[in-house]
């Protein structure tokens, strides 16, 4: 039993409208499911991903206008990158960051391998990188996106975490989870980041810990990261995986229905919350795979709901977000 990489990253932005913008227009993924929070019906769930959203691919946000803005810090996702085929498409994209105003810190090698590296933000601040993954991520690009074809985005890569110290998230990382350490680079800020990975490791399956000692915890918001998931094949393995994780965490939650996919959730040592999910049912569950995204989509336990529901979510605005020439 082995987990499979990483399943999708949520993070949490407070203008839904600038984030279908940005997310589909600039960086040409799919909105693939636009729904609530299960847990707090008033903020939108949106899931972007590769054509069909495959597990591995999605990049899922709520809106929570009144969260005010995350600090980055201990205990914190501080990056999300994302895989593109070969040094020409990073080429490509730092046009595109340019044409589009998106700050961007041009293409850097890392670590002892050179790996070419574009970081950039969204509109609201969010971390994010492009990497190249060499082809190695098989990520469907959408067929209505405005990038082409060649210089997609084909999945997450990797993220990175803070920790004030290395050793329990490392151990719970290779101990419980399965991962191994397979190299280490230099932050920004000149602290050693442990790269772990899982499974057949590399792009899709890697973890990214910055230790620094000297960081405060930080505070989840918008322009920051909610929580990570990992990929499991089935039910039957993720029961595997909460029992073995409760033998060392004591806050794991029961397996929640998450109606696409089967979802538990911890929070590791260093203060990161993690999620195991399935890879399946899938997004084409309740709606055609040609239309993915296009309508509210609700779990059947929340439809009887749909109208209060939807007077109570602000509407997403279609705008235009226009390339300088
Ligand atoms: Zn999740």
């Amino acid at each position: 039993m082995q987990l499979e990489g990483l399943h999708h990253v949520t993070a949490i932005t407070g203008d839904a409208s600038l984030n279908v913008a940005f997310y589909t227009q600039v960086l040409g993924l799919h909105l693939v499911k636009k729904t609530v929070n299960q847990d707090d019906v008033s903020a939108y769930h949106l899931f972007y991903g590769d054509d069909t959203g495959n597990p591995g691919t999605e990049l899922t946000f709520f809106d929570w206008p009144m969260a005010g803005p995350q600090h980055s810090g201990a205990g914190s996702i501080s990056a999300i990158a994302l895989g593109v085929h070969g040094r020409e498409a990073l080429e490509w994209w730092v046009q595109r960051f340019e044409s589009f105003k998106v700050p961007h810190e041009g293409i850097q090698a890392r670590g002892d391998n050179q790996k070419a590296v574009v970081a950039f933000r969204d509109p609201e601040g969010q971390r994010l990188e492009l990497v190249d993954d060499e082809g190695r991520l098989k990520g469907l690009p959408w067929k209505g996106s405005p990038v082409p074809a060649a210089m997609a985005i084909h999945g997450l890569y990797a993220v990175r975490l803070i920790a004030k110290s290395l050793d329990p998230t490392a151990r719970l990382l290779t101990e419980t989870l399965g991962f191994r350490q397979s190299g280490t680079y230099q932050s920004e800020q000149h602290s050693t980041v442990y790269v772990f990975e899982v499974g057949t490791g590399g792009p899709g399956a890697e973890v990214h810990l910055d230790v620094r000692p000297e960081v405060s915890f930080g505070r989840p918001g918008i322009g920051g990261v909610h929580h990570v998931a990992f990929r499991t094949p089935n039910d039957e393995e993720q029961l595997q995986w909460r029992q073995q994780i409760s033998r060392k965490i004591s806050s794991v939650t029961p397996v929640i229905d998450r109606f696409y996919f089967h979802s538990v959730y911890f929070r590791e040592p260093g203060g990161v919350l993690f999620e195991i999910a399935t890879d399946g049912p899938g997004f084409a569950t309740d709606e055609d795979p040609a239309h993915l995204g296009e309508r509210l989509a609700l779990p059947p336990f929340l439809e009887p709901h749909r109208q209060e529901i939807e007077e109570n979510l602000r509407p997403i605005v279609p705008f235009h977000l226009a390339a300088l020439s």
